[in-house]
């Protein structure tokens, strides 16, 4: 074997002298090497993009975080590029399986791709010509763009930046953005606390021309809702559950009353009402997002059919248990309720309890929409969760359709991360 493939030789080369200005400029020389243990290559063979730190014989040095290193697995075969970061679990975020310059034109090809694929697949219109246009416009890993999430809400981009790497070229993105892009702003929303797995602080702030205002708008669907670009929960607006409330609009034609729980900011209560249901109840936590559902269900005209509540949806569902009433259709939509491995089991009870306290307030025939977005929760486990809490409440249940996220979050097969939105609809009797 070559020495300079060896493991323990492998991680000394240090990034050449001008790797910053090179960062500046978006291209890299991928001068370090990373090498997979022998036996820990076969996740990232398959497809996977993150390298761990565990899985390497030997960590490179810290000058190397925020570059572009190479992988190779342990006979010294490439395996691809990626940016490192020491400081974090996750060692390396794979860009390419190719050799090829990242540089500038590399992320500008993935952006441009990335919105392609929506005009292209997602039945979106992507131009600038579009006012109240609102759709992902980069879903991370899967877009070929790690730990990079940016949405668009009509002429303003709201981006998420994860990682180290990504951290540092995002002066170069924000010009690539408002270049193919043209909005009226780019806000940033990295207010998460993974961002500190990273060694990164959490940040928001104007990245690129106005700041969005109070009267910032999108349309779905025909429908209209006031976006908190600043305020508002993750980047704004749950965009993944886009085509699930198109299905719920539909399914509402000719209903009575519906219940949509973890209703955010009436997202899936203002589809059902302009569907046609004739009276919608829904609940949040989040007494901001109740009032902001308040004002999206006047800009609809449908704020005589909308009940709010802003109480803690476990007990709502409990209390109407109680009072005896019944719905035609009850909407689910918690948050994730498990963030790891460990928290499953109690995730399991959580989603079991309100799927069915969602069954037992359903008329005879009533439709249940219920959804997941945790990625520990396989679709497997969480219609088996559906059929335990059919089984306790000794009801029947037809499941007609299993649904995931809309087409602007594309789901990278070899990465189960990516593939974390299930949103199954069910007859119930
Ligand atoms: N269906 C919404 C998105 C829901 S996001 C849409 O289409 O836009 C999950 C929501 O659950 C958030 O708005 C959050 O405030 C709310 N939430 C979290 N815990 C809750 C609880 N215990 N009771 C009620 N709402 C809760």
């Amino acid at each position: 074997m070559d020495e300079s493939l060896s493991p323990t030789a492998a991680a000394a080369a240090v990034p050449t002298e001008g790797a910053a200005a090179q960062r500046r400029s978006g291209a890299s020389s991928a001068a370090t090497k990373v090498v997979l243990r022998k036996g820990r290559e076969d996740r990232v063979r398959a497809g996977h993009p993150w390298v761990f730190s565990g899985e390497v014989y030997q960590l490179p040095p810290p000058e190397a975080d925020g570059e572009v290193v190479a992988v190779e697995d342990a006979r010294g075969r490439f395996m691809g590029l990626g940016l490192c970061n020491t400081k974090s679990n996750i060692l390396v975020r794979l860009l390419t399986r190719q050799r090829e310059p990242i540089d500038r034109d590399f992320f500008r090809r993935r952006l441009e791709e990335a919105i392609a694929l929506r005009a292209r697949f997602a039945g979106i219109q992507t131009g600038p010509a579009h006012p109240g246009a609102a759709y992902r416009v980069v879903h991370a890993e899967a877009d070929g763009l790690p730990a990079f999430v940016v949405d668009r809400y009509g002429d303003f981009l709201s981006c998420q930046v994860l990682s180290l790497g990504m951290a540092q070229r995002l002066p170069m993105f924000v010009e690539l953005l408002a270049e193919l892009l043209q909005p009226r702003g780019i806000y940033e929303r990295s207010d998460v606390p993974v961002r500190t797995l990273e060694g990164l602080a959490p940040t928001t702030g104007v990245l690129w021309g106005e700041a969005p205002g109070p009267d910032l708008e999108i349309v779905e669907d025909g429908a209209r809702f006031a976006i908190d670009l600043v305020g508002g929960q993750k980047t704004g607006f749950f965009l993944d559950q886009r085509l699930n409330r198109g299905r719920v609009r539909d399914l509402a034609r000719g209903m009575g009353r519906v219940l949509n729980t973890f209703c955010y900011t009436g997202g899936f209560s203002i589809a059902a009402a302009l569907g046609g249901a004739e009276e919608v109840v829904s609940v949040d936590i989040s007494p901001e997002a109740i009032a902001l559902a308040e004002r999206n269900a006047r800009l609809n005209g449908v704020e005589d059919r909308c009940k709010w509540l802003a109480a803690n949806a476990f007990d709502s569902l409990r209390e109407l248990e109680r009072a005896g009433e019944k719905f035609d259709m009850v909407i689910l939509d918690p948050p994730a309720f498990t963030k790891n491995k460990d928290s499953i089991p109690g995730a399991v009870r959580g989603y079991k309890e309100i799927n069915l306290r969602a069954m037992r307030l359903l008329q005879p025939g009533g439709v249940l929409v219920t959804s997941s977005c945790s990625h520990h929760i396989s679709p497997a486990m969480f219609q088996s969760i559906v059929a335990d809490a059919a089984a306790d409440t000794r009801k029947r249940v037809r499941q007609l359709e299993l649904r995931g996220p809309s087409p602007d979050h594309p789901v990278m097969p070899a990465a189960p991360e990516t593939d974390y939105l299930k949103c199954l609809i069910a007859e119930v009797r």
